[in-house]
């Protein structure tokens, strides 16, 4: 980010942005999250800035021991030397605001939770956006660095530093969050600008609607359809891959894109893969793809998965502990909307039976998603008590000396489960079933592996137990 800060008039928000951006980098997720994540900055000068701790503990903890860390990429991005100081206590919400009000159009607030609906809502009249995507709301990590510094740059200064942007990833990895944040910012801090979003698709429809209205005859595009989009100031075309293939909305984009290319107006795209693999599309179009600059986005890694989900639950205030929120971090890493899809499906279970968010709870809710299940803090009789109910053997049998197939199985499969589920000693299992040694139950565990491998029988019953295990754990 700090290349994207040119001004010098910084406003405090965007620095302090900026300076949480690069610390996320630099800290562990759990410090950035604990001391870091809460804080706010005011009172900007040229050398000074306040920073906004929410109680005296974190307040202490970041005067002793982040001081010189944050004062490095403070001065770093605000290109000057500052002094910090450290104050507890929230800013003054009512009075911020209605200065923002008064003085410039509303700013996007930093830390001010997105869950606001702008009170702007005229702003984005006919624009396309939505005010939920915001970068407020928008966690960056190294997956999405790049994209997010030009993204942020482009807001910033739209038709200034990169034209055209062109960002491309796999589904669910926060293209559409991404341009419309761009958008809402520009529409938020520059209500002059006019700002239109659509997709490949919507241009695609209203293309041929506008063809099919047109009084003059076949290939007519009314001038409203033109208007629209060439007096656009900021032109956001998500997916435009959708036009590929498509003669009448290939060529009335390519004009629709020269014309405001020429007149310096700011054009941002996002496509499902590279300018490059455009194959079918015309060349004419795909050289002034490459022509400004393009980013990709990569699936997250854990920590931002868990930063993404944490934001979510402080905006949505809902009750979900940290690890249930590494658990579903650890388990679901496609892609985000399947992140916030196994988040929610975690929030609404638990509202549906009333119990409380566990991992426990989030294993159940999940069971059906996520097919690894997690070593939830279960304990021997459990398992025991679980394995006893399905196979419909006593544990004085399980536990006893008799080799019959009817218990060899499931004393085997008691083997395997305790040990997945609850990581116990091999010699603490084998004590427990009975007094067996440590070679026996690594035998049984590695015959119920095999097993697991090649019958699609033995991986049901090692489902259903697991099932009436965690039904019997809720
Ligand atoms: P795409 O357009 O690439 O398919 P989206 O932008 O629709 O993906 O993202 C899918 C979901 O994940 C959205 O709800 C979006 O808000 C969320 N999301 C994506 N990236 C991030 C991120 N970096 N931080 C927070 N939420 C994100
Ligand atoms: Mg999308």
């Amino acid at each position: 980010m700090p290349d994207t800060v040119q001004n010098k008039k910084i406003e405090v928000n965007a620095l302090w942005r900026a300076v949480l951006a690069e610390l996320q980098l630099t800290l562990s997720a759990y410090t950035y999250n604990t001391w870091m994540a809460n804080t706010k900055a005011r009172n900007l000068t040229e050398d000074a800035l306040e920073i906004i701790c929410p109680s005296d503990y974190s307040k202490k903890i970041l005067e002793k021991n982040c001081y010189s860390l944050i004062q490095q990429s403070v001065n770093k991005i605000g290109k000057g030397e500052y002094k910090l100081s450290f104050v507890i206590g929230e800013i003054e919400k009512g009075s911020t605001t209605s200065n923002l009000k008064k003085s410039v159009p509303p700013a996007a607030p930093l830390f001010e939770q997105s869950t606001q609906t702008f009170s702007t809502k005229e702003l984005y009249k006919d624009s396309g956006l939505s005010g939920h995507y915001t970068f407020d709301n928008y966690i960056m990590g190294p997956n999405n660095r790049l994209a997010y510094s030009i993204a942020w740059a482009v807001a910033t200064e739209p038709g200034k530093n990169y034209n055209p942007v062109f960002f491309y990833s796999g589904v669910g990895l926060g293209k559409t969050h991404l341009i419309q944040a761009i958008g809402n910012k520009i529409a938020q801090e520059k209500p002059n600008l006019k700002v239109v979003y659509t997709t490949g698709e919507s241009f695609t429809n209203e293309l041929i609607e506008s063809i099919q209205k047109g009084k003059r005859g076949k290939g007519y595009v009314s001038d409203q359809f033109r208007k629209k989009f060439r007096n656009a100031d900021v032109l956001l075309v998500d997916d435009i891959q959708f036009i590929v293939g498509r003669q009448s909305t290939q060529e009335e984009f390519f004009h629709t894109f020269n014309a405001l290319y020429m007149a310096q107006k700011q054009i941002v795209l996002t496509s499902d893969r590279p300018p490059k693999d455009f194959t079918d599309l015309e060349e004419r179009i795909t050289s002034r793809f490459g022509s400004g600059i393009s980013a990709d986005m990569q699936p997250p890694d854990v920590d931002t998965r868990v930063a993404i989900l944490r934001s979510k639950r402080d905006r949505e205030n809902e009750a979900v502990p940290n690890d249930v929120i590494e658990y579903i971090a650890q388990k679901v890493n496609t892609n985000i909307r399947e992140l916030e899809g196994a988040y929610l499906q975690v929030v609404t279970y638990s509202k549906a039976t009333g119990i409380s968010i566990t991992t426990d709870l989030a294993i159940r809710a999940l069971g059906q998603t996520i097919r690894e299940e997690k070593k939830a803090p279960i304990n021997l009789n459990q398992v025991l008590k679980a394995v006893c109910n399905y196979y419909s053997v006593t544990g004085k049998e399980l536990k006893g000396k008799r080799r019959t197939k009817d218990l060899v199985i499931p004393r085997q499969v008691a083997m395997y489960l305790i040990k997945e589920l609850t990581d116990t000693p091999y010699m603490t299992i084998g004590e427990f079933l009975g007094g067996r040694d440590h070679s026996t139950i690594i035998h049984g565990i590695k015959k119920v592996e095999e097993e697991l491998e090649e019958l699609p029988k033995t991986r049901q019953d090692i489902a259903n137990v697991k099932q009436i295990i965690y039904q019997n754990t809720l």
